[in-house]
């Protein structure tokens, strides 16, 4: 059984205690309150200028669309008012080279690209209408104002937010590298590529992906205080949180609105501890992060997030079979497992490439209950090229990549723990039992079994949390989030046209039209898309 104790001793360097998630809450707390006071700290804590939560009763049509780091996403949506809406979307994966292109107009062309195929596919007549009143007139500014669809885009990756619809780029994270964008105002990047197709397109709010979660999570469950947090386990990791203006030290750049005292803060908790205080490292943590772009950064991300645990279970996978004691995917003698054949790797298996085995393998494993674990051993043939897996060596994977899962959604509980006590909504007497909700999003929470499951028995262990907290704390998906969110936020955005600027707006547009002798802007618009 030399193959199962290996396995063991593997499995055992990613235990997590309950001491261990404690005392990553205690230091949590520490680095949210320095990122609070000042900037370039691990935990970033952005402040988003986001200074309320929806409360259901949002009307309108809007699109979004959401770069997250696997996949570009475009939609409509329909907010019927009454917490509920109708989402229209399409969804297409970054080529990966366009992820480490040389100009920022390379990535942007594409995304650009894709808005105009999903309005020709799903909006087609608003479209047509669209083109044949531009071919009347002699500019393409000259549309009808309520024509224009507000974009609001969500932008995954650190930003600097210094408006609405404004926002430079701090750096790349989960695998992109085009420095040509650092810096620059991603709406901006996104608006030129818009407008060189002439689409009727508005880039009207830039959002976050946790913050746009947190708003859909507070359309679509409005409680007594809305939701406190948003949370992302997709590619990358992240959170954002309801903070109380009076804790927010640091100083803040524009202006915003300060009648609810509280302002929604990105952690970027990705960052949380790149200085290792208490981050658990093994020799394949260490290993993966080396191999990265970003040495060093997103050290809590590396730990927890989609982009990352299919890598570090292959870099733990590759040692096991280097380990001469263990005949991990190999048999001398054919007789020793329950198959006929002889068990090998083929040489061109992913496993033997960087970034081969994908995390959705790790979800495979852990479904698959079946006593031959028939399904992860056809997984292992068909997609790793593993022949002939052996009962034992599906159950060594099994549980390595079991032990991987676990320790991320421990460790996921300690920054969700750490923002619930932050808001002390527990101890709060006037929510007297009241529900906490947590809206998350991403592919590893919603596809991993047990991921919440396991962020649960987790939360049970904390101090100041215990069973009684645990149960208070509602952790939702909120589907389609980031596209609801970045609707709800767009809506906010045109708001604000309306309300302090509309005038101004309306005067620019004139301005405009007079300067390229049109008379398509219309005496009375109505700002907002759909309303
Ligand atoms: P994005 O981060 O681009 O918004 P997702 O939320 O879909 O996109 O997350 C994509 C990440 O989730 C990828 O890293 C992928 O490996 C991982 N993933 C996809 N499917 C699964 C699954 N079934 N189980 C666990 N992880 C998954
Ligand atoms: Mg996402």
């Amino acid at each position: 059984m030399a193959l199962e104790t290996q396995a063991k001793t593997v499995v055992g360097q990613f235990d997590y205690s309950d001491e261990d998630v404690n005392k990553g809450v205690v230091e949590f707390l520490r680095q949210m309150a320095e990122g609070l006071e000042k900037d370039g700290t691990s935990l970033a804590q952005i402040p988003t200028y986001v200074t309320a939560v929806p409360n259901g009763t949002e009307k309108g049509l809007y699109m979004a669309v959401d770069l997250g780091g696997t996949n570009f996403r475009v939609c409509s949506i329909q907010l019927n008012g009454d917490t509920t809406f109708r989402l229209t979307y399409t969804k297409v994966a970054i080529p990966r080279e366009l992820m480490v292109a040389k100009t920022a107009e390379e990535l942007f062309a594409f995304l650009a690209k894709q808005i105009e195929i999903f309005l020709r596919t799903h909006h087609g007549d608003h479209f047509e209408a669209h083109i044949r009143r531009r071919m009347t007139i002699s500019s393409p500014e000259g549309f009808k104002d309520e024509n224009v669809f507000r974009l609001g885009f969500t932008f995954s990756f650190p930003v600097q937010q210094l408006g609405i619809n404004k926002g430079t780029l701090i750096r790349w994270t989960k695998g992109f590298d085009i420095p040509d964008a650092v810096g620059k105002d991603v709406c901006a990047l996104l608006q030129t590529e818009i407008d060189k197709l002439h689409l009727p397109v508005k880039v009207a709010a830039l959002v976050n992906d946790t913050v746009g979660t947190l708003m859909a999570r507070s359309y679509s469950s409005p409680g007594k205080s809305g939701a406190i947090l948003g949370a992302i386990f997709g590619t990358g990791t992240n959170g954002a949180y309801v903070e109380k203006l009076s804790k927010l030290k640091k100083p803040l750049a524009g202006e915003y609105d300060n009648s609810t005292g509280e302002m929604v803060i990105n952690t970027e908790w990705g960052g949380f501890d790149n200085q290792l205080n208490v981050l658990p490292n093994t020799p394949w943590d260490v290993q993966l992060d080396k191999a990265t772009p970003n040495p060093g950064m997103q050290m809590y991300e590396k730990r927890v997030s989609g982009m990352y645990l299919g890598e570090i279970l292959r870099l733990a996978v590759i040692d096991l079979l280097k380990n001469t004691d263990a005949t991990f995917f190999k048999d001398d003698n054919s007789s020793s497992n329950d198959w006929k054949s002889t068990t090998n790797i083929a040489e061109h298996s992913p496993i033997y490439k960087q970034w081969g085995i994908d995390t959705s393998v790790l979800s495979v494993a852990a479904a698959d209950t079946t006593p031959e674990l028939s399904i992860l051993r056809q997984e292992l043939e068909c997609n790793l090229h593993v022949y002939a897996p052996s009962l034992e060596d599906a159950q060594a994977f099994k549980a390595i990549a079991g032990a991987i899962g676990r320790r991320a959604a421990r460790l996921s509980a300690v920054a969700i723990a750490a923002i619930v006590l932050q808001t002390g909504r527990l101890t709060d007497p006037e929510l007297d039992g009241e529900p906490i909700d947590i809206g998350v999003d991403g592919s590893l929470v919603e596809h991993y079994p047990y991921f919440r499951d396991m962020i649960y028995e987790a939360l049970r262990a904390i101090k100041g949390i215990g069973e009684e907290g645990a149960k208070r704390i509602r952790i939702g998906i909120a589907k389609d989030g980031s596209g609801v969110g970045a609707a709800l936020i767009a809506l906010v955005a045109a708001g604000m046209e309306k309300s302090t600027s509309t005038a101004d707006f309306i005067s620019d547009l004139r301005l405009n039209a007079k300067k390229n002798d049109l008379t398509a802007v219309p005496e009375h618009s109505e700002l907002a898309a759909g309303e």
